[in-house]
């Protein structure tokens, strides 16, 4: 099976034993959680788009390792025309959803494990590349959702892992044996790891020898003995327990996070990836987080469009579409967005091969689109609202909405133009709400900010590859300037 079907991507969750816990609970099944359910549907768009003629280009890829048809998702870009197919579909997936559909992480590990393990065998004459192919081959062949584990929980940011007052503080191995090894510690902001088959661990700064116990990276099944999970609540996340659906704003997709803990896992050597090797941590780091600051370009563009699209339907529900500050705040609304998709499209047309073969996006334009999508989204927030105007946060429920008489009252004062029903105004509205203030902003607004790194970390990236010395040569040959 090289390509899941929805059903059986839904199925197969269904057999997995995660230990997941919410609201001081242990939920006995996350799959129909109506919190977590949600989240699973956009995961499961991912393998519905797939079997899509329509979208065959941009879902699916040929493996280089089987040449067999494969979702995109497990792929390894082998080509620019890869890297830009990437963030077309991270668009379409976000326009489809309106919220994170999650499996992007997986995919940016494998292909940022890929090249650092091969180059790592190069130097020190290890064999992690061999290993790592293997375990995506499995992840190829059962067509997985994989999270990509990076961010640890850092304790005091001044200490490196091995000076904190808890050495837990950064995932690090506590045993190893002939067998495998024993790890301990948390990642924090998990993205749809509770949808996912296979967690791919990598470590979250550059480690120094110091810390060589901290320089791991390993796979384990998502629900393996030793890993469990505390899941992250949303703003408005309780108005999926009750039953209404325009409260919601997206009653149907969304995004989940949570705190992955290991508790002594046990991980068997073929699933180890690097243990020790320091040095190649902060190659590991650059090249995922550079994949992800691409990744950034394509879905936040996607789930802008679904934004700028609500937004222009209050206002054509309000009668002011044709007020030209509103149109004009739309054209701002798609300018905005259009320059994140450009800047996701550049670093990838400019992307490069590395030494085994997988492609690597330009790593500047990437941290430069993600520097953008710090600040874009929020000036997108901030116009949507403006437009949409204050009802899309004092409106009343949905229940008082189909109440025999107070919906009445409210169908008569909630209407705006006559001809349109007034569920219809209530509805965009409260996607509104919900893209910029309600579940959907974490992955659309506060990830924007911190997601695939804060922006400061865009920043030294900036500084280290932005080669101002070129620049101040270009200048002086210009001005004249001899030394
Ligand atoms: Fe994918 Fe975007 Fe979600 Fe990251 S935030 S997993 S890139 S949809
Ligand atoms: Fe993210």
């Amino acid at each position: 099976m090289s390509l899941m079907t929805p059903e059986q991507y839904e199925e197969s969750l269904r057999k997995m034993k995660f230990k997941v816990y919410m609201f001081g609970e242990q939920v006995k099944n996350p799959v129909d959680h109506p919190i977590i359910r949600p989240s699973m549907n956009s995961v499961k768009m991912t393998y519905a788009l797939a079997h899509d003629p329509q979208y065959e280009d941009l879902m699916t890829a040929t493996s280089h390792l089987t040449g067999k048809k494969i979702n995109r998702f497990c792929h390894l870009h082998q080509s620019t025309e890869d890297l830009i197919k990437k963030v077309k579909m991270q668009r379409l997936l976000g326009q489809m959803t309106g919220s994170c559909f999650q499996r992007c992480v997986g995919m940016d590990a494998i292909n940022a494990l890929d090249s650092v393990t091969y180059e790592m065998d190069q130097k020190l004459g290890t064999d992690y590349h061999k290993r790592f192919t293997k375990f995506l081959l499995m992840a190829q062949e059962g067509d997985f959702t994989i999270d990509g584990a990076m961010t640890d929980v850092k304790g005091d940011r001044s200490l490196p892992p091995s000076k904190q007052a808890d050495p837990d503080m950064y995932v690090h191995v506590v045993e190893k044996n002939e067998k495998g090894i024993v790890v301990r510690g948390a990642k924090a902001h998990q993205t749809g790891a509770i949808n996912s088959h296979w967690v791919l661990v990598m470590p979250t700064i550059t480690m120094g020898k110091e810390d060589a116990d901290y320089a791991v990276s390993f796979a384990a099944p998502a629900d393996a003995e030793g890993i469990f999970y505390i899941y992250g609540r949303q703003s408005c996340d309780t108005r999926k327990l009750e039953g209404s659906e325009i409260d919601v704003g997206n009653a149907m997709y969304g995004g989940h996070e949570a705190l992955m803990v290991f508790d002594n896992l046990f991980v068997p050597w073929e699933y180890v990836f690097m243990c020790g090797e320091y040095e190649f941590t902060g190659m590991l780091v650059e090249r995922f987080a550079g994949y992800h600051r691409q990744s950034y370009g394509g879905c936040k563009a996607g789930v802008g469009d679904v934004l700028i699209g609500a937004a222009a339907l209050v206002a054509e529900y309000n009668g002011v579409d044709k007020a030209s500050h509103i149109r004009d705040k739309l054209i701002e609304m798609i300018h905005l967005n259009e320059t994140l998709y450009s800047c996701g499209i550049a670093c990838s047309a400019e992307g490069h091969r590395t030494a085994s073969g997988t492609y690597l996006i330009d790593l500047l334009l990437a941290n430069v689109c993600k520097q953008n999508v710090t600040r874009f989204p929020y000036e997108i927030c901030r116009l949507a609202e403006d437009i949409a105007g204050g009802m899309m946060v004092t409106m009343a429920s949905e229940k008082d909405l189909r109440h025999p008489e107070i919906g009445q009252v409210l169908a008569k004062y909630l209407k705006g133009v006559s001809d349109v029903p007034f569920e219809h105004r209530c509805r965009a509205m409260r996607l509104v709400e919900n893209l910029t203030l309600g579940t959907a902003a974490v992955g659309y607004r506060t990830e924007s900010m911190h997601g695939a790194g804060s922006p400061q970390a865009q920043r030294i990236m900036i500084a280290r590859q932005g080669n101002l010395e070129h620049k101040k040569a270009i200048a002086k040959r210009i001005a004249g300037i001899k030394d």
